[in-house]
């Protein structure tokens, strides 16, 4: 008996979901940016409108703007997408518990043994994903998984398409072999030497002459091309997790010396503590980022005797490993990530002591929290920051970490 699986792909997930919180900009073109106002910015997403103009993910923002003078940059709110995701996921929940997030705007449902088609539901979570949501999805049914993701990409925005054993052929194998999930550049290189280009070509090669080329991945992709990929929709946790939120900034000029990096590093830690805040997260680790001028950079961590959300603490820790480590090259990039994190429900089964001054710092940094929560950031600023206004006075990039693997897909 086959199964039913169906893969839906929510259409440019991180540029329509900033439409929707500014609708003036929705017929636009429209790109998600990191650092817009800095000197190093990447389009992490585009719309419709912005891909017309052949602007694509990764590049910079003046390749962008070469392309597309009208492009509307908007800053990336990781916060937003991951709320989105996670209502979408309540929606599939509701079909499935086979449900396997791959990336944080796709999903695979295993919906095998319902009563209805597999069109018929993904019609219905097409149009529930569009009314509930305000975004659109494009799903792709079939038996099996590789064919389900090649049918939500086979057709979008907004569209059905059905993959079946009788129609694979027709629809799948004039495809480029680089459409196939898991095939890289490199593999596509090595495949067009033997004159391997289309998914096709790939099927109806000797099974021997793919493995002695590509080893025991390339039987994987001579299986996916043929229809037989066989693995299972797995039950991934229902939230997403997020494994370590940290920020980095490019800064205006090198920092040369102690005094630089402790005001771009408190700016870096107190806002990477009012997002642990925000999202109920201690962290037991803490790892600095750094970028000289030279750009060659290294990532040092250290993990804490104790579980905390002080900025105190983090900036600590993070001043401790720079003093450590860095060897006083000029540095161009600064970055902060708290990680091993603890939720605050199982931070109060406490494993770990809590930082020494916890009582007093933490009375202080809430008290400063909800200053700024009802006031804005610049109400209360650390005396230390006003040593060099120039200086302190960034907004840290946000760098959410969400299944890393899979969140650099989004942005690949
Ligand atoms: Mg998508």
């Amino acid at each position: 008996m086959d199964r039913t699986i169906l893969h839906v792909d929510i259409n440019n997930f991180f540029a329509a979901v900033e439409c929707l919180y500014n609708p003036e900009i929705r017929d636009k073109p429209v790109a998600v940016a990191g650092d817009v106002e800095l000197r190093h910015g990447i389009v992490l997403a585009k719309n419709l409108i912005a891909k017309s103009y052949g602007v694509r993910t990764g590049e910079t923002l003046s390749e962008a703007r070469a392309k597309c003078p009208g492009i509307v940059f908007v800053p990336p709110h990781m916060e937003r997408y991951i709320e989105f995701s996670r209502r979408a996921r309540e929606i599939y929940d509701e079909y499935t518990h086979r449900v396997e997030s791959f990336g944080i705007d796709e999903c695979w449902l295993d919906v095998s043994g319902d009563a209805r088609s597999g069109k018929e539901i993904a019609d219905e979570i097409r149009e529930r994903v569009k009314k509930e949501l305000g975004i659109t999805a494009s799903v792709g049914v079939s038996y099996n998984k590789v064919f389900a993701k090649m049918g939500s990409d086979y057709k979008k925005p907004d569209a059905t398409t059905v993959i079946t054993r009788e129609n694979f052929r027709k629809l799948l194998w004039p495809l480029p072999v680089t459409d196939l999930l898991f095939v890289g550049g490199a593999t596509a290189r090595k495949l067009k030497l033997y004159g391997i280009r289309s998914i096709g070509d790939l099927a109806c090669a000797d099974f021997e002459l793919i493995r002695g080329v590509l080893g025991k991945n390339g039987c994987m992709l001579w299986k996916f091309a043929n229809g037989l990929d066989r693995t299972p929709v797995l039950e991934s946790c229902a939230s997403i997790k997020i494994k370590s939120i940290g920020n980095s900034t490019t800064t205006p000029r090198d920092l040369v010396c102690d005094d630089d990096v402790r005001v771009t590093l408190y700016v870096l830690c107190e806002s990477v503590a009012a997002r642990l805040r925000e999202q109920c997260f201690k962290c037991t680790t803490v790892q600095i980022h750094v970028r000289d001028s030279s750009l060659e950079s290294y990532e040092r961590q250290v993990k804490l005797p104790y579980e905390t959300w002080l900025a105190r603490d983090i900036f600590d820790a993070a001043f401790m490993l720079y003093k450590r480590h860095h060897d006083g090259r000029p540095i161009r990039t600064l970055g902060v990530r708290a990680m091993d994190l603890v939720s605050q429900e199982s931070a109060q089964i406490r494993l770990l002591p809590e930082s020494p001054t916890a009582e007093r710092d933490e009375a202080l940094e809430l008290a400063v929290f909800g200053l700024r929560e009802r006031f804005g950031n610049a109400i209360v600023r650390r005396g230390i920051l006003l040593t060099d206004p120039k200086l302190s006075s960034f907004s840290p990039r946000d760098e959410h970490v969400i299944h890393p693997e899979l969140f650099d897909k989004q942005r690949a």
